[in-house]
């Protein structure tokens, strides 16, 4: 049996944005936004720091990540991929940030251009900086490729842990599990997170989880099982993989959030507005197709919203 209550932590404005090849206007982000936090999510990543020549989704950050701090309560977060990312993140005021680091050698290469022992130094020296300058932000590594690499194929769950651990030990506060490629399943899900609480006890993070395949809720509720309390999401699926047509990317928070709603574990989001939320995120981006079983069936007869 997994927590009473889980954190969800909605990732579509960063990890969705970025795989969708327009931008979303500033003010339209904003308003998908508000939305979000009127439906109860406390904990949003809002975008990346990224150069703006790679990632063009993104080059509005510093006003989107303003915008979102005027939310009292909301924990605003950012992915940053190298300290100069994790500098601005901190002159721009975010909470907390997240870094990915590759399992995969060949990701990690094709990527960012860096080996893992690499990006291990560069973590360290991010969490250096976090000591010098920021001694209130929050360091969350998500380990990606964690269940499969498309480049390499299969990747060692030895490989997966040893890297928690340099990551626990260089001075994270959370290192996570990611399926960036839609990979995972159950069984493996359950597996690795469990070994990973036993590798690095409560710095063990957030399940990271895509549904490319269709296996997202059933990865997430096995990540729960295993004792994991916080599960990011991107609303309507928004993002993820780009190259498998028809499924969509991210775990769908809707369908995620009425899961263990319905199961009677506590989200604190309201899944009315939630669904609400998709208005803004489509006016923002007309024609994008967006996903959800739970949208499309509507709430059953008796649900109880939060
Ligand atoms: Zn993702």
């Amino acid at each position: 049996m997994g927590a009473s209550t889980v954190l969800i932590s909605e990732v579509g404005p960063r990890d969705g944005l970025q795989s969708v090849a327009r931008s979303m206007a500033t003010a339209d982000k904003c308003a998908w936004i508000d939305a979000l936090v009127a439906a109860g999510l406390s904990e949003i990543e809002v975008g990346s720091f990224v150069p703006a020549r790679l990632l063009p989704q993104m080059a509005d950050i510093d006003a989107v990540v303003a915008h979102a701090l005027g939310h009292p309560g909301l924990r605003v977060m950012a992915l940053v991929p190298n300290l100069r990312g994790a500098e601005a993140a901190v002159a721009a005021g975010v909470h907390k940030i997240t870094i990915p680091v590759s399992a995969s050698e060949a990701h990690s290469m094709a990527n960012v251009r860096r080996t893992r022992a690499q990006m291990v130094d560069e973590v360290a020296a991010i969490v250096y900086m976090r000591q010098q300058h920021a001694p209130q932000l929050g360091v969350e590594v998500g380990v990606s490729t964690a269940f499969g690499c498309t480049l390499q194929g299969r990747v060692a769950e030895d490989d997966v842990l040893r890297m928690a651990a340099q990551l626990a030990a260089a001075g994270v506060d959370e290192v996570g599990l990611s399926d960036t490629t839609g990979m995972a399943n159950p069984a493996q899900v359950r597996r690795l997170f469990t070994r990973l609480r036993s590798e690095i006890g409560a710095r063990a993070g957030a399940a990271h989880l895509h549904n490319t395949r269709g296996l997202g809720l059933a990865n997430c509720l096995a990540a729960w099982d295993a004792g994991v309390a916080t599960f990011d999401a991107s609303l309507g699926g928004l993002g993820g993989c780009p190259y498998a047509p028809g499924a969509s990317g991210n775990v769908v928070t809707e369908d995620l959030v009425f899961m263990f709603e319905a199961m009677g574990v506590r989200t604190g989001v309201s899944l009315e507005r939630l669904i609400a939320a998709r208005v803004p995120l489509q006016r923002g981006l007309p024609g994008e197709p967006i996903y959800g079983m739970t949208p499309e069936a509507g709430l059953p007869k008796g649900f109880r919203d939060v």
